[in-house]
């Protein structure tokens, strides 16, 4: 039983808060913060439990150092943006509270991922006796889980990784992102990235493409590959991988409506003067298209969302693909929420109670993969993601 701290009140804190409040037992308190506190009335007026509401600029360290002080949580659920992850982790060092996040810090004013923010508070959190666990969403998180999974009881050892990420589902309007549109709009419009043989690639953005045929119905899509920050601290805990890839599905008419915008500039993070005020081009563009959250009632189909492993077993090659299939309208019944952030919000959930039943412990700063994988896919299965492993016969060039 313990207090928990939910900082942020978008789509993804929607379905954590939710989740958490399903479960008593071991969510025994929550209190919702973010910077627009009628976002978590909004949230906490759904619930069939009574949880606190209050309003903090997470950027803030002085404030949200306070707001622990005051609620005392034993942990504090940051499901803000990446900007808030480093004040917030100051702000749990400061009070010795546990931190969980599910997306890796990015500057906001360079478009680039990358964990060694956030493993710098390694030695600090390991003194200070308490715990960070990195990037417990689906992508990164279930994927890093999954991964982990697949190495422990289907392979020997692993050799290549393709995470793929497929939203079959339609919300039926002309152009829209299914989290966050400033986050999701850089993270799709920077330069592609994987690992081969010990190094690095670079692509153009979009730039490589396949056709990959998804279980459960959906057949053919046409993936993309992306830079994607798990493959970083995977490439790092699985010393065997050879290559490890990121894919995304996406229409031809998401792609371009996002040529255009980007050929007009308005998918760019730098500044411009507009009328004597300086504003940042995709922040504006952030501001006309439809929030995220609106989407839940419109959207329909599924997704699916899993780790292709090539790898040896018992001396024979093998491949293996771990994946998730969950239906849109399903988790908007559930939680009000579509199944991009129901898939975020339920393995924030998942990671949270690994680390408050010590299923999950330690002194220091995790990634997902670093612990047992069993008891977080056991819980996958009961709380709304159940996975499946096939195995393929050919592998993905
Ligand atoms: P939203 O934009 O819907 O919600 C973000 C929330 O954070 C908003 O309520 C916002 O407040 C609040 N917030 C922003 N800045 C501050 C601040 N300074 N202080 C306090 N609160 C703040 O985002 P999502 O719910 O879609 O995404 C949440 C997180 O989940 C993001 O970090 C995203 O990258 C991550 N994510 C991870 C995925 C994964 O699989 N690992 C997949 C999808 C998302 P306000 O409403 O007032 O602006």
């Amino acid at each position: 039983m313990a207090k928990v701290l939910i900082i942020g009140a978008g789509g993804v804190s929607q379905v954590v808060t939710h989740k958490c409040a399903q479960l008593p037992e071991v969510f025994s308190e929550i209190t919702l913060a973010s910077r627009t506190e009628s976002k978590c009335k909004a949230i906490a007026a759904q619930l069939k439990r009574p949880i606190k509401t209050a309003q903090v600029d997470a950027d803030d360290v002085a404030q949200m150092t306070a707001l622990i002080e005051a609620e005392k949580p034993k942990l504090v659920i940051n499901v803000a943006l990446p900007y808030q992850d480093l004040p917030i982790m100051d702000a749990c060092l400061a009070t010795g509270v546990d931190y969980l996040d599910t997306a890796n810090y990015e500057p906001p004013d360079t478009a680039k991922f990358e964990y060694k923010w956030q493993w710098a508070y390694q030695d600090r959190f390991r003194e200070r006796g308490i715990m960070a666990l990195l990037g417990s969403g689906f992508d990164p998180g279930a994927t890093n889980v999954f991964t982990a999974y697949l190495a422990k009881h289907e392979f020997d050892t692993i050799e290549t990784l393709d995470i793929i990420d497929c939203n079959a589902g339609d919300h039926g309007k002309p152009f829209a992102t299914n989290f966050n549109p400033e986050i999701n709009i850089r993270e799709i419009t920077a330069r592609g990235r994987y690992f081969e043989s010990g190094d690095w690639k670079s692509t153009d953005p979009l730039s490589v493409s396949r056709m990959y045929d998804f279980p459960a119905g959906i057949g053919p899509k046409k993936i993309y590959l992306l830079y994607h920050e798990e493959l970083e601290s995977l490439v790092k805990n699985f010393p065997t991988l050879k290559r490890a890839r990121f894919w995304m599905t996406f229409s031809d008419n998401y792609l371009k409506h996002l040529e255009v915008l980007g050929n007009v500039g308005m998918t760019s993070i730098e500044p411009i003067m507009y009328q004597g005020q300086e504003i940042i081009p995709l922040q504006f563009l952030k501001a006309l298209l439809p929030d995220p959250s609106s989407l839940g009632p419109l959207t329909k189909g599924l997704t699916c969302i899993g780790c292709l492993i090539r790898g040896t077993k018992g001396g024979k090659q093998k491949i293996a693909f771990l994946y998730n299939v969950c239906d849109h309208q399903e988790a908007f019944r559930e939680t009000g929420a579509q199944a991009i952030s129901y898939t975020t919000g339920v393995p924030a959930m998942i990671g949270a109670k690994q680390m408050l039943t010590g299923a999950w412990r330690g002194d220091g700063v995790f990634n997902m993969e670093q612990f047992d994988p069993d008891p977080f896919m056991a819980d996958m299965n009961q709380y709304g993601l159940p996975w499946r492993v096939m195995t393929l016969d050919s592998p993905m060039e």
